[in-house]
């Protein structure tokens, strides 16, 4: 490396701002200058390689680079780059759209495309909300969502978010909407323990349903797992209640499977684990292997058909993003799921999954670990100061700096979620990957003597 100045770093931090990062900090911890990546391995410019045990911010699906995606990939931009959505289509949306809609819940019968989480996410609020004013009732025109769920970063999205650390600076600018409490069994805002309870609660979810549903347009939430709130796992009984209780106070449900989507929890949504019919489901991350952006909303033919008039009637839903359905990501994505069929991916995972959750397991004896959950190919570890009373680590203790660092030293990338270490991991990982990740892991947080920390 040159001086830093002329260096890719020096040019990096001399014109990039990247997300989620507190830029001085930069500094101090530069950001690694990837060059290539393969499977479960990303690579920087000097050769060394780091586990993506992320799947790169939840994406990854089989692998980085996997050949049948870049296959697709490649044969696509040989024929169409890209094309305007309204008044022009192509095949790879149309048949994405149609493979979507045979693998999810049956009642959903369509598909809006966006490009990435928080539009997909955008655009079932905006349809909720519009399909309410074109049905005549107008008074619906609010959401409830959980006190710690996360649907994105833009305005609307974070609205429906839970108030957190990242988003709290902006709370002015959301529109108003309800907030349940989460079933966050190892906190559980009921004051109940985990397993001891007919899943209470949903009650408070129930009062704000019951007093607002004249207002109510619509419940977002993330099936089953809470994800950037610190993958809080909750159980499917929840779900349900909360899909009734929708049915019940005839409410939209939003389910943000943005996250949870294509495999990650063993089935190929999180919705699968339950028999519920949802309204809207919101779909990115996986959605194209982690390899292009790409969002999609489905919805229902009921929802559809409120939009479905004579021009005159002032029902259209004026609501689009440049690049929709760009038939590349298009592509990509059909490549994807082709990849779940070929390679039996789900399959190969139900050998997998109780290898990893058994590995969690050991976790749970450590003196900084809380909280050990897991579902399909997530797991996640909740750290704390101390284990009887559930104290956290502040903010100071700057934990998750702390294991980051000691993870690439291990050539794992972990970035823990405040106090809640976790692994996402790509659904490919081989068994060995799977010890090394697991190991390693175990070995960090065994070294973060509490007293250590303070
Ligand atoms: C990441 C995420 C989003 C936002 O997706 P972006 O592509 O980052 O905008 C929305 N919902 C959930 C559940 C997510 O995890």
């Amino acid at each position: 490396m040159g001086p830093i100045g002329q260096s890719w770093l020096g040019k990096d931090l001399k014109y990039i701002w990247h997300p989620y990062t507190q830029m001085k900090d930069c500094r101090l911890l530069p950001p690694i200058l990837i060059e290539r990546a393969k499977g479960l391995k990303i690579y920087d410019d000097l050769g060394n390689f780091y586990y993506d045990t992320i799947s790169s911010w939840w994406c990854n699906v089989h692998g980085h680079n996997h050949p049948k995606i870049e296959d697709a990939i490649k044969k696509q931009i040989g024929l169409l780059e890209h094309v305007l959505f309204a008044g022009f289509t192509h095949r790879p949306a149309i048949q994405l759209a149609e493979k979507i809609i045979s693998i999810t819940p049956k009642n959903l019968s369509k598909v809006f495309f966006s490009d990435n989480g928080s539009t997909s996410v955008e655009t079932a609020l905006k349809i909720s909300f519009q399909y309410w004013k074109n049905t005549g009732k107008i008074s619906k025109t609010k959401f409830v969502s959980l006190d710690r769920g996360y649907h994105g970063d833009t305005i609307g999205a974070m609205a429906v978010s839970g108030v957190s650390l990242f988003n709290k600076v902006f709370k002015e600018l959301f529109f108003e909407s309800y907030k349940a409490p989460s079933p966050y069994c190892y906190r559980c805002p009921m004051g109940k323990s985990k397993g001891a309870c007919d899943f209470d609660c949903i009650n408070p979810l129930e009062d704000i349903l019951k007093r607002k549903h004249k207002k109510m347009a619509g419940l977002i939430l993330e099936p089953l797992v809470m994800a950037a709130g610190g993958m809080i796992i909750y159980p499917g009984e929840y779900l349900i209640k909360a899909s009734k209780l929708a049915k019940k106070y005839n409410v939209h449900l939003i389910l943000d499977e943005v996250a949870t989507g294509f495999g990650r929890t063993g089935r190929m949504f999180a919705c699968d684990h339950v028999d519920i019919e949802p309204d809207f489901i919101c779909l990115s991350k996986g959605l194209t292997g982690g390899s292009l952006p790409l969002g999609m909303t489905l919805t229902t033919d009921d929802i559809y058909n409120a939009f479905y008039a004579d021009y005159e009637k002032k029902r259209t839903f004026y609501h689009g993003h440049t690049y929709t359905a760009n038939p590349i990501s298009c592509s990509a994505a059909l490549a994807s799921l082709k990849i779940f069929e070929e390679e039996d991916v789900l399959g190969r995972l139900r050998r997998l999954i109780p290898l990893f959750s058994r590995g969690l397991e050991r976790f749970r004896t450590l003196r900084a670990v809380g909280d050990v959950r897991y579902i399909g190919m997530i797991g996640a570890i909740e750290l704390v100061k101390n284990k009887k009373t559930k104290e956290n680590f502040g903010f100071k203790d700057r934990i998750g700096l702390k294991i980051y660092k000691r993870g690439l030293k291990r050539s794992l990338v972990l970035r823990p979620l405040g106090n809640v270490m976790y692994l996402f991991l790509p659904l490919c990982v081989k068994k060995n990957e799977l010890e090394y990740i697991l190991d390693n892991t175990y070995n960090i947080i065994k070294s973060i003597d509490t007293h250590d920390i303070l």
